[in-house]
């Protein structure tokens, strides 16, 4: 296709169609389609490769943004996978899953009145498309090395460190104590924002670049860390944080109040047919839910309780609309299908004699921002209210869980638990060990798909630069 300059006053954005609400209630299937050619090659030509390009900046693992948009533009799907890959080792789950918002195309210089380019749904469509075509990354001129390096954890940290690895001819074996990879984007973010299928495509990509896979073996009970030190040269961490955050009022250990991930991971695995126990699906059907607060997991447990077919589903959030820390698009998305959002409210009470009978809430007004710059949550005295409830799921977040083996290994954590690998140091996310590096929420924290992808690749870095390859 030629170049259309002023593409971007002729097209408006344009994002793939929608599942109509009333349909994808009931499913547990994604809700966005998929562009065809024409209209990737149109919206990807609606980029005026501005000078500086905000939005590379802005993505964590600073993509090649408006190249690889030129070559969809163009018609060459396969230039354009190669070049996604250079930079990012999970481009179409990324594209899924991104708050681009926040992101990318928050940064997009046409986000100023015309509209952002659709960069995620053009960067999903380029990995599923080329992939279908039979594209699989270049890995025909690695040498490869004698280095082995084992990957703890086949989450989108250990993905990236393997991804890394593997292209410069080192070993990467990945274990993961799940039967499945990809950590949280298999168990936990539910299918209706990223099928699994998606992630198995991804599997075979791997295997097929060289990265070996050990699934459902946990370290430190099947396999001990001293035997992993013995066999390989290096070791890679990324196990993400599993420390369920807790409210700390009154009521949490009442029958029916729930932690979010054990929640939708039962529901996860009924959908996937690997439910081992019935017992340990939480059914919603027919109840009032009432969800606690207003990050990604808050909004996967509404929009999961409201597929379950719950009778209400209510999520209150301590701040205001404009503070709520994760996707804009997922709040439109939980808020169309029904969920209905009382905004700042603070739990400080579950209701209840065994189990949950309510909340009660109190209304908060907005203070001085805090070390993080987001504005402080204060209870407006006199404002208590009591929101009726079956069911609460408390989706506050997790923190770091450091394993009994850290101290045997010299690996040191922070005040928060989080082990300590700084990006800045001799060798880039190299640990108190310097033969164990270290990336993703383990060490910064709960936080993106895409940052932990990040480090992960520059751990890797800082792994062949240690080894000397
Ligand atoms: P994880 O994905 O947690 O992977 C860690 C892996 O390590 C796991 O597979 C675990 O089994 C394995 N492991 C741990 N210990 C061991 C051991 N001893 N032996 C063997 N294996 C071990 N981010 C987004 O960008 N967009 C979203 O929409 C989004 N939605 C989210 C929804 C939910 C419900 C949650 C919980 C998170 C969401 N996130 C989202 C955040 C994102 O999923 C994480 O930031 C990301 O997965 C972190 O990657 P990681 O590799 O560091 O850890
Ligand atoms: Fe945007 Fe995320 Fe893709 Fe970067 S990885 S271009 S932030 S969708």
């Amino acid at each position: 296709m030629a170049t259309n300059h002023l593409q971007f006053l002729e097209t408006p954005r344009q994002d793939p169609k929608k599942v109509e609400v009333p349909v994808r209630i009931h499913e547990f299937a994604e809700i966005y389609g998929q562009f065809d050619k024409e209209t990737a090659a149109q919206q990807a030509g609606r980029c005026i490769s501005c000078g500086n390009p905000y939005c590379e900046w802005k993505c964590p693992v600073h993509n090649y943004i408006p190249n690889w948009l030129k070559l969809v533009n163009e018609g060459n799907l396969f230039e354009a996978a190669e070049l996604s890959h250079a930079t990012n080792t999970l481009p179409e789950i990324c594209g899924r899953i991104c708050p681009q918002d926040r992101l990318c195309e928050g940064a997009c210089t046409m986000n100023d009145g015309l509209g952002a380019i659709s960069i995620g749904s053009v960067e999903k469509y380029i990995t599923d498309e080329a992939v279908k075509q039979g594209w699989r990354p270049d890995v025909s001129d690695v040498v490869w090395t004698d280095r082995k390096v084992a990957v703890i954890g086949a989450g989108p940290a250990g993905l990236g460190a393997a991804d890394i690895l593997v292209r410069n001819g080192v070993q990467a074996v990945v274990f993961d104590k799940y039967p499945r990879i990809g950590g949280l984007l298999t168990f936990g973010i539910p299918p209706f924002k990223l099928e699994k299928s998606v992630v198995e495509t991804r599997r075979e990509i791997m295997e097929g670049m060289g990265v070996e896979f050990r699934l459902g073996v946990e370290i430190g009970r099947d396999v001990t860390m001293a035997d992993l030190m013995a066999e390989y040269d290096a070791v890679f961490l990324g196990m993400g944080t599993y420390t369920y955050m807790k409210g700390g009022f009154p009521g949490e250990d009442l029958d029916g109040v729930h932690e979010a991930l054990p929640f939708l991971v039962a529901n996860i695995n009924r959908v996937l047919g690997l439910e081992k126990n019935p017992r340990d699906y939480i059914d919603m059907k027919g109840e009032r839910v009432v969800v606690l607060g207003g990050g990604d997991t808050a909004m996967d447990c509404n929009r999961t309780s409201i597929r379950q077919g719950a009778k209400k589903v209510v999520c209150a959030y301590r701040r205001d609309e404009d503070n709520m820390p994760g996707s804009a698009r997922e709040f439109q998305n939980a808020r169309e299908e029904g969920v209905e959002f009382m905004f700042n409210r603070q739990p400080v009470e579950i209701i209840g004699d065994t189990h949950v009978e309510g909340i009660k809430v109190v209304t908060t007004k907005l203070g001085a921002p805090d070390e993080r710059g987001r504005r402080r949550p204060e209870p407006v005295p006199g404002t208590e209210e009591v929101i009726e409830a079956d069911r609460v799921i408390i989706a506050f977040g997790f923190r770091p869980n450091p394993q009994e083996w850290f101290d045997s290994q010299a690996i040191e954590i922070d005040d928060g638990g989080r082990v300590i690998a700084p990006e800045q140091g001799r060798f880039k996310y190299q640990t108190t060990n310097p033969r164990i590096f270290a990336g993703g929420d383990m060490v910064r924290g709960s936080d993106l798909v895409v940052t932990a992808v990040f480090e992960g690749r520059e751990a890797a870095k800082g792994i062949l630069d240690y080894l000397e390859v």
